[in-house]
């Protein structure tokens, strides 16, 4: 099984995936090597991106279209010595070469790309595509994406909760089951399914309410308009979304036949494409007869000209990672932004996808992968969209923090912007530019030099990390096994169990031989995550013989379980980083024990039926200011200690 898995692999990679693309077939399907000189140069009248790798033993000298100048530009500002900075550059789909001359003793053989040929900056550094709808603004957000969290938010749990019972409906009323079974008055109408679905995630919503400060009231308000707009445009749309007809396809009944067999809607679809280095989660994805869509839902920002540039970027950047899977007889994905902040009835855009919007997509990936590779940011984009921008606060405090460059400001509306620790939350009016409020800056040298050290040490952590999870498409199957890092062949002992967050745990049968630990984060997948079917899922249990695995969805055939190393604790320390900064300084020095916890002498009643350390630790407990730590092995009476600690401080 492993073995014809790995045929598969070959096979798709084989075929080079622009050529399904382009009218003209490529003579060199792929050429990696690292960057060794990157330039503009003059050639038939204008400046073109000129790009030197070495390949081995020779070199390759590659003149570029135009969607390369940004990246150009980006390397000629690391300075000079490029090549020791060993950034790695894959090359798809080039015309043959159109000279070789001789350098030093070395062949250059010159290529010159066309539209279609794709330059992939450090390819095994893959980035979701919600990094690039983030740095659509501007590109330096990225990094600031990275270090600066969002707290719970109204906002942020409507969407989730919209999504959840949208995602629900297109499962229900899924095109496995004729067109004739719903949408006729019969049965439950699309807002029913909707409230339906909302309702009963709303209640498992109460923690996310609780921390967010809304009560269920609020959050119903706010989410009924969006699940009326939904359900209007469902109604309407139902009769054509779920038909792609198959008189476009092939033409041949039989290979129609076992393509219906393929139908079916899956939600928040993973796909990892390490051939262009991006990864993302499709919110709605089904297949038809041999044709695919996705399906993009927006519950904010509907305001303005839609679609919003940065969700189409979003949206064809899913276009990007279907391309590269594409099946030559398959027709071009159809992709549908949707927008239910619309009243009335949610509105609708499909977002087409050609040649010019992929170099778009890998372009802004380039720039974004250079930030990412080197912790640099570029350069400030000028005083017009600094001064509006929504992160500038967060901008200017870690750029004093890491010695970047400052953003630049009108001098107009430039107040005093102090390197303030400001989290996105805390923004109000009162601190967007144009108001001449004088801060004082609370960023100590010594700040300064922990931020800097501790950031870098987790770039190298998150580097390495990165080259670890690289080689679950650079190593076969058998060698993951061998490494510890993955299970194959696994059977199902039991039917899926459904959580009561509509998520799913199943048991496997298996021989695990793999350092994999509970709490994990896994793959799941048919027998190959990278082309076939697969989840993103958490080890719940774990032994010799069996494994228990907690996903989001279902696969048809799960087979392999395969570590997947993503990037969220290097993020959330890295989060952690400024969070600690932005702590009072009191508590800070307390924790790194240069101040001692504050008591005073308050004199306590001890309890009869406590014990002397019992009765100590409680009336430490009503004597502290700051924090008291108590610690003792299990039996000692720890939880009747708090217990009675909590009913004083309130009683008191
Ligand atoms: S403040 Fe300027 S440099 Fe900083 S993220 Fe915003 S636009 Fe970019």
């Amino acid at each position: 099984m492993i073995t014809n898995r790995v045929g598969q692999q070959e096979a798709i990679e084989q075929e080079c995936f622009l050529c399904i693309l382009d009218p003209q077939p490529c003579t060199l399907k792929k050429l990696e090597g690292y960057i060794i000189d990157a330039r503009e140069v003059r050639s038939e009248g204008e400046m073109v991106p000129f790009i030197t790798i070495n390949v081995g033993t020779e070199l390759a000298a590659l003149t570029l279209t135009r969607y390369y100048r940004s990246l150009i530009q980006a390397l000629v500002d690391l300075g000079p010595d490029l090549h020791k900075r060993k950034l790695k550059l894959r090359v798809y789909h080039l015309p043959p070469a159109i000279r070789t001359t001789e350098n030093k003793g070395r062949l250059v053989h010159h290529y010159r790309a066309n539209a279609y040929t794709l330059a992939i900056l450090e390819p095994d550094t893959v980035l979701n595509i919600t990094d690039l709808s983030h740095a659509e603004y501007c590109s330096r957000q990225y990094l600031l994406h990275r270090l600066v969290s969002s707290p719970p938010s109204a906002a942020a749990i409507r969407g989730n909760l919209v999504h959840h019972s949208f995602k629900e409906l297109l499962k229900e009323h899924g095109g496995s089951r004729p067109v004739s079974d719903h949408a006729d008055g019969e049965g439950e109408s699309p807002l029913s399914t909707l409230s339906h679905y909302f309702e009963q995630a709303l209640e498992r919503s109460s923690i996310d309410l609780a921390l967010a400060n809304v009560s269920p009231d609020e959050i119903r308000v706010d989410v009924v308009p969006h699940l009326e707009s939904l359900a209007t445009w469902f109604q309407k749309q139902y009769a054509t979304l779920w038909d792609m007809p198959a008189a476009t396809m092939h033409g041949q009944d039989t290979e129609v036949d076992e393509q219906k067999n393929e139908n079916g809607v899956r939600a928040e679809t993973f796909l990892l494409a390490p051939e262009i280095g991006l990864r993302g989660r499709l919110d709605l994805f089904w297949k038809q007869t041999g044709r695919q869509r996705l399906l993009e839902l927006k519950t904010g920002g509907a305001k303005g000209d839609l679609p919003n540039a940065a969700h189409r970027w979003q949206v064809q950047g899913y276009h990007a990672l279907l391309a590269v899977r594409r099946d030559s007889k398959m027709k071009k994905a159809l992709a549908t932004l949707l927008y239910s902040g619309t009243p009335g009835e949610a509105v609708d855009f499909g977002i087409p996808f050609t040649i010019k919007q992929f170099q778009r997509v890998n372009e802004n990936r380039n720039i974004l992968v250079l930030s990412h590779v080197t912790g640099m940011p570029p350069a400030p984009p000028g005083p017009s969209r600094c001064t509006k921008c929504a992160m500038l606060d967060q901008c200017t405090q870690v750029s004093s923090l890491l010695n970047w460059q400052p953003p630049e400001l009108d001098t107009q509306t430039n107040g005093n912007v102090g390197a303030q620790l400001i989290a996105p939350s805390q923004r109000t009016d009162s601190n967007v530019r144009g108001h001449n409020e004088s801060r004082p800056p609370i960023v100590q040298p010594q700040d300064r030099l922990f931020f800097a050290k501790y950031y870098k040490l987790l770039h190298l952590e998150g580097r390495e990390s990165e080259l670890q999870q690289a080689l679950l498409w650079k190593t076969t199957v058998k060698e993951r096994i061998e490494r510890g890092s993955a299970i194959d062949n696994i059977q199902p002992l039991e039917m899926p169990e459904q959580t009561e967050q509509d998520e799913w745990e199943q048991t496997f049968l298996c021989v695990n031989t793999s350092e994999l630990r509970q709490g994990d984060e896994v793959l799941l997948s048919d027998g190959d995550p990278i082309t076939g079917e697969v989840v993103t899922g958490t080890i719940i249990g774990i032994s010799a013989e069996q494994v228990r695995i907690w996903t989001r969805e279902l696969i048809a055939h799960p087979r392999l379980i395969d570590r997947y190393n993503n990037s969220i604790v290097n993020v959330r320390t890295l989060q952690n980083l400024i969070r600690w900064l932005q702590a009072n300084t009191h508590l800070r020095e307390l924790v790194v024990g240069n101040l001692r916890p504050r008591f005073d002498s308050t004199p306590i009643a001890p309890r009869a039926d406590f014990n002397v350390e019992q009765n100590l630790a409680v009336e430490r407990a009503m004597q502290m200011h700051d924090y008291l730590l108590i610690h003792g092995p299990p039996g000692t009476g720890k939880t009747s200690v708090v217990a009675w600690m909590v009913l004083c401080r309130i009683t008191c």
